[in-house]
């Protein structure tokens, strides 16, 4: 099937469910988020839950210098019978004296500091008034009231466009938290094409900071930035459309809606590309010969399930029997949509239910969260976890073969298990 002419589900009726769902809260995301910022610190204002959370999410790694850590509400908070503001402050202050290293401070809320509403704008304009210029301090929620995990970084993100300058606008940002490997490599590929002003968002360090306008057009790397792709508009800068660069075929069309925007010429765009698709559609190859007419089912979780569906159906062969994703922001994941081809298409969950159809369908491989895997695995289905695809360097050409070996690793380890 050709990227070009395939059917696409972008008018596909959607299958809306509104119960109960299985998936992690905001605050995940500051595990993948503090390492790209360099001089970042996550202050979480939250309760014993959430710092248990942080710690175990995070618990492989072993920081001499942490840059997350929590702010414990303690009882006499949640009843009111503290003032809140006051301790913040005090904790704020005695962080910052210690770590003169830290230049961009996030509060981030919780389910706690939510239902006691703790004004955290508040504080955050507060504080930067108490510790400028040297540390920014902004605010945004991680709760999972209100946020899955890979939402966290929308509203980290969201919360930073408004700080930007307007003075020396880029040309175009390069919108979502990338390993840095994998920024270098997508951002040298936009250089080598002949643009040259390119940012990336967020910046590793506050000093790198870029001025946004409406000279300014931006390109998402990431699915579920849907808040921080509306805070960049009202800065008046131009959303660029995409496919999302997974895969040879993805990674390609990323880059051609960026090429025809700035009017690079073809002769360029393929020299430029050449040798990485080449690289990629081999590598891709591979892991094809496992994961070929083998049928996969997506449960809701990391957002990023409609553009790896068409990955995997488009460039590896793969049939998508269901399709699931926690939201449905037609306006991101547009262009993916025109080009994949699915059974069905869901959005939210009603966990119970999707078992269900999962069960009837008997997928060769079902992505899911850490939650439901286990039990599924139990009953003989194979399961990829949806988690491993945020934390794993997934995009762009060099990765199209690791991203196709993830999906392509359990099905063999099934094969060797049923030996
Ligand atoms: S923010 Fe809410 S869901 Fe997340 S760890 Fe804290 S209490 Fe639990």
């Amino acid at each position: 099937m050709s990227l070009d002419t395939a059917p696409g589900c972008r008018d596909a009726p959607v299958l809306k469910e509104r119960g109960q769902h299985e998936v992690f809260c905001g605050l995940t995301s500051i595990i993948w988020l503090h390492r790209k910022m360099q001089d970042a610190f996550f202050l979480v204002v939250g309760s014993r839950t959430c710092a248990h959370l942080l710690q175990s999410a995070a618990g492989v790694m072993i920081f001499a210098e942490p840059r997350f850590g929590t702010a414990i509400l303690e009882e006499t908070d949640l009843a009111g019978m503290a003032d809140a503001h006051d301790e913040l402050d005090r904790e704020v202050a005695k962080l910052l004296a210690r770590r003169p290293d830290i230049r961009q401070l996030f509060l981030v809320g919780s389910c706690p500091s939510e239902v006691i509403k703790l004004d955290l704008a508040r504080a955050a304009e507060r504080l930067t008034k108490v510790h400028a210029p040297h540390v920014r301090v902004l605010n945004y929620s991680g709760s999972g009231i209100e946020t899955t995990f890979t939402q966290g970084e929308d509203t980290c993100l969201a919360a930073m466009v408004p700080v930007l300058p307007e003075a020396d606008p880029a040309d175009l940002v390069v919108v979502g938290a990338l390993p840095d490997v994998v920024e270098d490599q997508l951002l040298g590929l936009i250089r080598d094409l002949g643009i040259e002003n390119v940012r990336a968002l967020p910046a590793r360090r506050a000093d790198e900071d870029f001025g946004i306008g409406p000279a300014t057009r931006f390109i998402l790397a990431q699915p579920f930035l849907g808040e921080t792709a509306s805070a960049l508009a009202r800065r008046g800068a131009e959303h660029l459309p995409a496919p999302f660069p997974f895969g040879e075929r993805g990674t390609t069309a990323w880059l051609r809606v960026l090429a025809d925007e700035f009017g690079v010429s073809p002769e360029r765009f393929d020299e430029v590309t050449a040798a990485p698709r080449a690289r990629a559609q081999k590598a891709v190859a591979k892991a094809r010969e496992t994961l070929a007419d083998r049928s996969i089912f997506f449960f809701p979780d990391s957002q990023l399930e409609i553009p790896l569906a068409r990955f995997l159906t488009t460039e590896c062969g793969m049939e998508a029997m269901e399709v699931g994703t926690p939201y449905l922001h037609r306006g991101l994941v547009g262009p993916d949509l025109d080009l994949l081809e699915a059974g069905q298409i869901s959005e939210g969950q009603d966990v119970d239910r999707q078992l269900d159809r999962c069960r009837a369908a008997q997928p060769d491989l079902t992505v899911c969260g850490l939650g439901l895997a286990n039990p599924l695995e139990r009953e003989g289905l194979t399961t990829k976890w949806a988690i491993e695809l945020v934390f794993t360097p997934v995009h762009g050409y060099e990765q199209a073969g690791d991203l196709a070996e993830l999906f392509a690793r359990p099905l063999r380890r099934r094969e060797v298990l049923a030996l």
